[in-house]
């Protein structure tokens, strides 16, 4: 988020928080007129439930504009009248009365003291590399292993700059910065040297941007002195490199998740449009329901990761709304949190028995809003991946890449544009397992996934088919398109050089396709079959080959 969007964010809370402090006097005004009236005794049980609601709304929107003490106040006085109003009337006798009277007044003496102070949640995770382009900086004293290592990141297709020594490094970022550094450490011979040389280069530390270490040294002196440092990853020399590509790739991932959805329901307007510039603030997207009656057209929309939801609201409650929600099969994992200024422990527990997920009691600051929600999203979506992604690769497995497939090719026929489909297999894959061991061959086939990832484009969509089998659906990609593309992988992929043991070795993969725009009456499932059989013609004519179907 630039600082433009932040200043405006920034504007638009302090405006809020002016229109709730400019009505604040009035409200308070108003508290005080009912004490008053209650102390006369000549007010009944309908002003009981109204002084409630008030005191309710207080309870929960002080503390989130910057009235902690005052939401604390008006929380204690809520329970009381809640207390009077589930049967209790009769202990409300002229003494309780006059004390309550003004307990209401009091709440408005200190407020001229009290000075507002709103956290603003800052955005993070933002400002990275946009599109594909990631510049790496390496920085790495042995010339020749430095240039080793640059090719072969080129080759999963990252911009790289070498510098020989840290000091340079530093220099170079007052002109341009790096999305991720890697730093050549040799710990052993400076020594505590090394931490300060990196500390010292300040510019270097960016907030945002990872660290990686290589080294020679693997003791755990040097691992603790890496990871106080904020190393993100530790590689011991020889590099292996695709291992090394797949932890960079882990990390783009986390940079460039996209942004958390929430959907927030609650009846008092101002608290909730707080609550969504605030959680806009913090980089996720965030929307206020309007209508209760619309929250299942809303969330088809939205489509959000989490509901944020008022308990009591005036004609629908919360756990009605959820109830609504849950009949819903494909929302019945969508997480639900109650955001209530309800402290009553057993309603706060039957409202969580109907359907919801946790409870957060109001007045909650923005930190703990963000990071309440931001937690819960990460949960559920790690949960996510681990159902529909393969763990080695990242990539989708086979069920979700077959839905994928059928999608996809119903989407282009429907817009009416070409799509490619692409069946790709290692070469003689067996013989890498049997030499080099069943990890090794693991390492390779996390290789190929990252040069997919890494080759492809956002709206392309790849997934391990089998065991080193990748199937990867392309739109708007016509066949000289394809071909080009997958050649480019295909060459990136036989110039990477593993290691094992200390000894080099290269692997090579063969790619067959199928263009919808030649299969027109084809489904999903024939254009797999098709692309299939060029994967089989590839074998067959040799291997480490790109073939189109009909093309010999
Ligand atoms: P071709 O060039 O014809 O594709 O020969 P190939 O040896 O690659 O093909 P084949 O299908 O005969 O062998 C694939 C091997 O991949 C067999 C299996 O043991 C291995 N394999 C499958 N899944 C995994 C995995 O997750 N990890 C590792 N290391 N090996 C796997
Ligand atoms: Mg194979
Ligand atoms: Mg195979």
């Amino acid at each position: 988020m630039n600082d433009y969007c932040k200043n405006t964010l920034a504007e638009k809370l302090a405006q809020l928080r002016a229109v709730f402090v400019a009505r604040l006097p009035d409200e308070l005004a108003a508290l005080r007129t009912m004490g008053e009236g209650l102390r006369g005794g000549e007010r009944d049980r309908g002003d009981l439930d109204e002084l409630h609601e008030r005191l309710h709304k207080l309870a929960g929107t002080g503390g989130s504009f910057g009235y902690a003490e005052l939401g604390a106040a008006a929380s204690v006085l809520e329970q009381k009248v809640k207390n009077w109003l589930s049967g209790d009337l009769a202990s409300l006798d002229a003494v309780v009365r006059r004390s309550l009277a003004e307990d209401l007044s009091a709440l408005s003496v200190n407020l001229a003291d009290t000075r507002p102070g709103i956290e603003f949640a800052a955005a993070s995770g933002e400002g990275q590399a946009t599109g594909k382009v990631f510049r790496i900086w390496l920085v790495e004293e042995d010339a020749e292993l430095g240039r080793q290592l640059a090719h072969q990141f080129e080759s999963f297709n990252y911009v790289v700059r070498l510098f020989e020594g840290i000091e340079q490094a530093e220099r170079a970022t007052l002109k341009e910065r790096p999305d991720l550094l890697i730093v050549d450490v040799p710990f052993e011979q400076r020594g505590e040297d090394a931490t300060e040389v990196l500390q010292q280069s300040s510019g270097l530390r960016v907030p945002d941007c990872p660290l990686l270490f290589i080294t020679a040294t693997d003791d755990f002196p040097s691992r603790v002195r890496a990871a106080r440092l904020g190393a993100m990853g530790y590689f011991l020399k020889p590099i292996d490199v695709p291992r090394l590509v797949s932890r960079i790739m882990q990390i783009i991932d986390q940079l460039h998740a996209p942004p958390q959805r929430v959907l927030i329901v609650d009846d008092d307007a101002d608290l909730a449009e707080h609550m969504r510039l605030v959680l806009m603030a913090a980089g996720m997207k965030a929307e206020v329901l309007k209508r209760p009656q619309d929250i299942m057209e809303e969330i088809g929309t939205l489509r959000p990761e989490l509901v944020l939801m008022d308990l009591h609201m005036p004609d629908f409650s919360g756990p009605d709304l959820a109830g609504v929600i849950r009949q819903h099969d494909n929302h019945a994992n969508l997480p639900i949190v109650y955001l209530s200024a309800e402290t009553d422990l057993e309603q706060q527990i039957q409202a969580m028995d109907r359907g919801a997920d946790d409870f957060l009691t109001k007045p909650i600051s923005d930190l703990q809003l963000v990071a309440a929600t931001r937690a819960r999203i990460a949960r559920a979506r790690q949960l996510d991946e681990q159902i529909t992604r393969d763990s080695l690769t990242g990539l989708l497995k086979h069920a979700s890449i077959k839905q994928a497939v059928d999608v996809e090719i119903l989407r282009a026929r429907r817009a009416g544009k070409p799509v490619t489909l692409v069946m790709l297999d290692i070469d003689h894959f067996k013989a890498v397992n049997d030499t080099h061991g069943h990890a090794q061959g693991d390492v390779v086939i996390a290789a190929v996934a990252t040069l997919l990832r890494q080759r492809l484009r956002q709206s392309d969509i790849v997934g391990r088919y089998g065991g080193e089998e990748f199937v990867a659906v392309l739109p708007e990609c016509d066949r000289p398109n394809a071909f080009l593309l997958l050649e480019d992988i295909r060459q990136r992929f036989s110039s990477l050089r593993f290691n094992h043991d200390g000894r080099d070795f290269t692997c090579t993969l063969s790619a067959g396709f199928a263009c919808s725009e030649e299969h027109p009456e084809s489904d999903g499932a024939a254009l797999l079959v098709a692309a299939d059989e060029a994967l089989y013609v590839a074998k067959r004519s040799g291997r480490n080959q790109v073939r189109a179907t009909n093309s010999s």
